[in-house]
C-alpha cells in the first residue's frame, strides 16, 4: 500500500486537527449530528486523492495545521512532519459534493456508538422537507451537488420516520429528475423499503453494524440483529446489487475472522460493506463501556488488513465501490474504501 494510503489510515483513526490560533478555515465547518463526526465542529481535508474529515479545534490536538510560505498547508503529527501539502475540500451539507441531510437526530434506540439517543428529546431539531427544500435550493446555488442523500434517527415510530423520507425524497426526486438520491432509514419491512424505491431513492444502507451478534445485542439493545440481515437482502432484492450498503463497525471486540466472515456474508447477499473503524469519544464513551466495549486501540495495520480483505471478498462476489453514487461510499472521508482509495 502507498504511504498517502497509510497517512488516510492514521489520520481516521487519530485525533482531532489543532488550528493555528485565530485562523478561520475556508467556507464551511460542518457540524454533524450524524456519522463518525457527529456533535463537534469538523473540516474536510484533501491530500492527493484522498480526502478525510477531522474534528477541528484551537486546542492541543494529535495533529496540527501548518500555515507555510505562500499560504502552503501542511499537517504535523505530534509537532513531526506529517501531511507535507493538504487542502481543505468545500463541503456542500455535511460532507462534499453531497447535500446530505440528518432529517431528525434524536432517537428512540439506543445504540451505544450514536450520539442521537443522547441528544434531548424535547429540543426539536427535525428538518421538515419543505426546509429541506430550500437548504438544498441554496446548496445548488453555491455548489456542486452531486448526489442528495439522507439520514435519520427514529422518532415517533418507524413508519412515521420512513414516512418522513418517503416525503421528501419525492420532493427532491420532482424537482431534481436525474439526481443520485441515497437514503439511510431505520426500516422495519420489505414493504418500507419498496416505498422509499418507488418514491425516488437510488441506493440505500441498511446498517447490520456488527460483525457478532452477541456484540450487537449489548451495542444495539433495542433492535434485532436477524432483522437487520433480513431487511440488507430485501433491500438488495428491491434496490439490485451493488445499490445496497451496510455499515460493519470494526473494534468492538470481535476478531478479524468474525469480520471477514461477516464481509463475506454482506458480499454473499449482494451488499456493498462499509467498513468502518469504531469512534469512541467523550459522547458515546460511557455508553460504549456499559455496553462491553472497552476502546482497544485500533493499529493502522489491522485497519490496512481489513480493508485489504474487504477488497479482495468484493472483488470475488463481483462488487464495486466504484458504482456509488451516494452517502459514504461515494464520501470517503471516514474509511478506507476499497477501488475508490487503493
Ligand atoms: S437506530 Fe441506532 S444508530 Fe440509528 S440513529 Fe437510532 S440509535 Fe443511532
Ligand atoms: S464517510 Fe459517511 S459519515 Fe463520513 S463524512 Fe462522509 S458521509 Fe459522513
Amino acid at each position: 500500500m502507498e504511504e498517502n494510503l497509510r497517512r488516510k489510515t492514521i489520520l481516521i483513526l487519530g485525533g482531532a486537527v489543532q488550528l493555528p490560533d485565530g485562523y478561520t478555515p475556508p467556507g464551511r465547518v460542518s457540524r454533524s449530528t450524524a456519522g463518525p463526526g457527529a456533535g463537534s465542529g469538523s473540516a474536510v481535508f484533501r491530500f492527493g486523492k484522498y480526502r478525510v474529515k477531522k474534528p477541528v479545534t484551537y486546542d492541543e490536538a494529535e495533529f496540527q495545521l501548518v500555515i507555510g510560505k505562500r499560504g502552503r498547508l501542511s499537517l504535523t503529527r505530534h509537532g513531526k512532519p506529517f501531511i507535507k501539502n493538504i487542502d481543505f475540500e468545500p463541503v456542500v451539507r455535511h460532507c462534499p459534493q453531497q447535500a446530505f441531510f440528518d432529517i431528525d437526530p434524536r432517537c428512540m434506540f439506543r445504540c451505544a456508538f450514536c450520539a442521537s439517543p443522547l441528544l434531548d428529546p424535547s429540543e426539536d431539531k427535525h428538518l421538515d422537507s419543505d426546509t429541506i427544500m430550500s437548504m438544498l435550493e441554496e446548496s445548488m446555488k453555491s455548489h456542486e451537488v452531486r448526489a442528495v442523500s439522507f439520514t435519520s434517527g427514529v422518532v415517533g415510530s418507524v413508519e412515521e420516520t420512513v414516512g418522513r423520507f418517503i416525503d421528501i425524497v419525492g420532493r427532491v426526486r420532482e424537482k431534481y429528475p436525474d439526481m443520485p438520491i441515497g437514503v439511510e432509514p431505520y426500516v422495519s419491512s420489505a414493504d418500507q423499503i419498496r416505498m422509499l424505491r418507488d418514491a425516488g431513492a437510488t441506493e440505500i444502507k441498511i446498517n447490520v453494524q456488527c460483525a457478532r451478534p452477541d456484540v450487537y445485542s449489548r451495542v444495539c439493545p433495542d433492535l434485532n440483529y436477524d432483522d437487520a440481515w433480513d431487511r440488507l437482502k430485501e433491500a438488495v432484492e428491491v434496490f439490485g446489487r451493488g445499490n445496497v450498503s451496510s455499515n460493519l463497525i470494526y473494534g468492538m471486540g470481535e476478531t478479524d475472522v468474525d469480520i471477514d466472515i461477516a464481509l463475506e456474508r454482506l458480499c454473499r447477499i449482494g451488499a456493498v460493506p462499509v467498513l468502518r473503524a469504531v469512534r469512541i469519544s467523550p459522547i458515546n464513551m460511557e455508553r460504549m463501556g456499559e455496553a462491553g466495549v472497552a476502546g482497544a486501540a485500533i493499529t493502522p495495520e489491522r485497519a490496512m488488513k481489513l480493508a485489504e480483505m474487504q477488497k479482495s471478498i468484493m472483488k470475488r462476489h463481483g462488487l464495486t465501490t466504484e458504482d456509488a453514487r451516494t452517502m459514504c461510499l461515494e464520501c470517503g472521508c471516514c474509511d478506507l474504501v476499497p477501488f475508490r482509495d487503493f
